[in-house]
C-alpha cells in the first residue's frame, strides 16, 4: 500500500506513521527526519535548510523531492511506503505524481488526522518542552500553524478529487487513533485487492 499522511505539525503523524508502517510491513519514510539527518550530519543539504528549518518555513521543493526520491523509489518497489510530512503543498503533490506514476510509484491514499488547533498548540508546547527541538517553540510553533492552513491543507481538497481520501479524528487518545487508523485501512486495501 503506498499511502501518505497529511496533519498540523502535532497531530500525530509520526506516531501513527511509524504505527501504521510496522502493521502493514512497510517503511515510514519522513521529510522531517531525512532533513534533520542532513543537519545533524552537517551536510551541504543540512546546512543550506537548517535556518529556514528553524523559522518553521518550507524548504524548497527541490531539495526536498532530492532527498525523498531514493527511499520512496525503493519502498514503491518493495510493497509501498508511509510517507509522513510529504507533500506540503500542492505544488509538490503535482509533481511528485508526474515523477512518480511513470514507475508505479504514485501515492494511493491519504490519510488526515484531524485535531482542533488548540489541542495541536498544547500537545506542540508540551513536545517543545521534551524533545527541544529548535522549531517546537510557541512563536515558531504558530507560525508552523499558519503555514500549513495556508499550504497544506488545499491539499485535503486536491486528494478528496483524485485519490481516496480518509479522515480519522487525531484528538482521541493515540491508541484508540492507531486502531481506527488501522480498521479505516484494512478496508481501503480489500478494496484494492478486491
Ligand atoms: P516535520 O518533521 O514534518 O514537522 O518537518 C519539519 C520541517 O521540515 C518543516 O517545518 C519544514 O521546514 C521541513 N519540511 C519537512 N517536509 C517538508 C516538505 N515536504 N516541504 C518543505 N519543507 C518540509
Amino acid at each position: 500500500m503506498r499511502l501518505l499522511l497529511i496533519g498540523a505539525p502535532g497531530a500525530g503523524k509520526g506516531t501513527q506513521a511509524v504505527r501504521i508502517a510496522e502493521h502493514f510491513g512497510i517503511p515510514h519514510i519522513s521529510s522531517g527526519d531525512l532533513l534533520r539527518r542532513h543537519i545533524a550530519e552537517e551536510t551541504s543539504i543540512g546546512r543550506s535548510v537548517r535556518d529556514t528549518m528553524r523559522r518553521g518555513d518550507l524548504v524548497s521543493d527541490g531539495i526536498v523531492m532530492d532527498v525523498l526520491r531514493k527511499p520512496v523509489e525503493a519502498a514503491a518497489r518493495n510493497g509501498g511506503y508511509v510517507l509522513d510530512g510529504f507533500p506540503r503543498t500542492v505544488e509538490q503533490a503535482e509533481v511528485a505524481y508526474l515523477v512518480a506514476r511513470d514507475i508505479g510509484a504514485s501515492v494511493q491514499v491519504a490519510l488526515f488526522l484531524d485535531v482542533p488547533r488548540e489541542e495541536l498548540i498544547r500537545r506542540l508546547v508540551a513536545r517543545g518542552q521534551e524533545s527541544g527541538r529548535t522549531d517546537d517553540t510557541e512563536d515558531v510553533i504558530k507560525h508552523r500553524l499558519e503555514v500549513y492552513e495556508e499550504h497544506t491543507m488545499p491539499l485535503l481538497d486536491y486528494y478528496q478529487r483524485r485519490e481516496r481520501l480518509v479522515t480519522v479524528n487525531g484528538s482521541r487518545p493515540m491508541d484508540e487513533v492507531t486502531w481506527s487508523v488501522i480498521v479505516q485501512l484494512q478496508k481501503v486495501r480489500r478494496e484494492f485487492a478486491g
